[in-house]
């Protein structure tokens, strides 16, 4: 199982779509659930589909007047079921969605709701809408042809590349195939729903009787991450700022992703609903991510002071010198799998931290 991990990363990497921590079952959640977070406050967790990706959580606000959502999945399919639950919950329609970012585990879904409340506004932080209207057409045009030349080659024991699969690639592979038929299906009829309103630093939105806050506190996982802050209810909604239990390393600014982390964590909160795992109520998992992101920055800058320029030495250099195994238990317990996953991640995030030291 331990190669799991990796082999998934692969096999996503191929597909180019998103990668995602939550790929792994024990990672994603096996069925939808839905946590009351205050009076008219929800936050989705996804069912895991095993269908090479999986969507992020989703965070539903009713004030007296409208509702406001954060983020819209990676399945239009799985939009639509949140839909539906949301008009279980109430009448008053959907004004606002927020993509906290522009990978498309929380947007593919965008064009459900537009579908369903043509006078939403999909709000987007501007450097997101840039991203997504670079990124975004271009996934979704490549993703059926993908997903069938990705089925076409497995049919030939290979992977994409033209490599033999592997006994483990195969049984993974084996376990995905299946379910892609009607991820197929889906992504032939799929089309790009860009943001629509755009912000800098911050906007804020009454729905009636309920202050949404909608901040940018710097980069981190992305260059234009947004979180959602409801004052009143000392609640904050983080995105991929925050994936649980084990964070996401693959693509961001780790120097300044600690800054961001450190102002979300200035915010008077008790609740705090992270882009992908359960629903955390304390600060003690950002705290720690964020411990984590500034070790492996101290440790890369510690290894540049004696190396010098970053950019005329091999990773290999800053790697051994760089140990983030005393974070593993703290993220991981006794837990094999877990425990991969943190080794994966730190690979990942030394890497990234060297490559923003090398391009400052
Ligand atoms: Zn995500």
């Amino acid at each position: 199982m331990l190669t799991t991990y990796k082999s998934t990363l692969k096999l996503l990497l191929l597909f180019h779509f998103t990668l995602l921590l939550a790929a792994i079952p024990s990672l994603g959640a096996n069925e939808r659930k839905v946590t009351k977070l205050a009076d008219g406050v929800y936050a989705i967790e996804h069912k895991f589909l095993n269908d090479g990706n999986s969507s992020g959580n989703t965070t539903v606000i009713i004030g007296a007047r409208e509702v406001f959502v954060v983020d819209s999945c990676y399945r239009p399919s799985t939009a639509a079921e949140d839909i539906a639950q949301i008009r279980q919950w109430t009448q008053k329609p959907v004004a606002y969605l927020l993509n906290t970012h522009f990978h498309n585990d929380h947007n593919n879904g965008n064009q459900a709701y537009m579908a369903a409340f043509p006078a939403l506004a999909i709000i987007a932080q501007e450097e997101t809408k840039k991203e997504m209207d670079l990124i975004q057409p271009g996934n979704v045009a490549r993703a059926p042809k993908e997903i069938e030349s990705f089925v076409a080659a497995f049919r030939q024991g290979k992977g994409q590349d033209g490599h033999t699969l592997s006994a483990d690639e195969l049984k993974l592979y084996q376990s995905i195939v299946p379910n892609l038929e009607p991820l197929l299906a889906e992504f032939k009829t799929m089309a790009y729903q860009p943001p629509t309103l755009t912000f800098t630093d911050k906007l804020d939105i009454d729905l009636g009787d309920r202050e949404v806050q909608v901040k940018f506190l710097g980069r981190g996982n992305t260059s234009g991450d947004a979180i959602v802050y409801l004052p009143k209810e000392k609640l904050i909604v983080a995105g991929d700022l925050l994936v649980y239990p084990v964070p996401f390393t693959y693509d961001g600014y780790p120097s300044e992703w600690v800054a961001t982390l450190r102002k979300m964590a200035a915010l008077d909160a008790t609740v705090i609903v992270p882009g992908h795992g359960s629903v955390l109520h304390d600060k003690t998992y950002l705290t720690l991510v964020a411990d984590l992101l500034q070790s492996a920055v101290d440790q890369v800058d510690a290894r540049i002071r004696e190396i010098g320029f970053p950019g005329g030495h091999p990773l290999s250099e800053i790697k051994s010198a760089v140990n983030l195994t005393p974070f593993r238990a703290k993220f991981a317990g006794a837990d094999k799998q877990l425990q991969a996953a943190f080794d994966e991640m730190a690979d990942e995030l030394v890497k990234l931290t060297f490559s923003e030291a090398a391009q400052r």
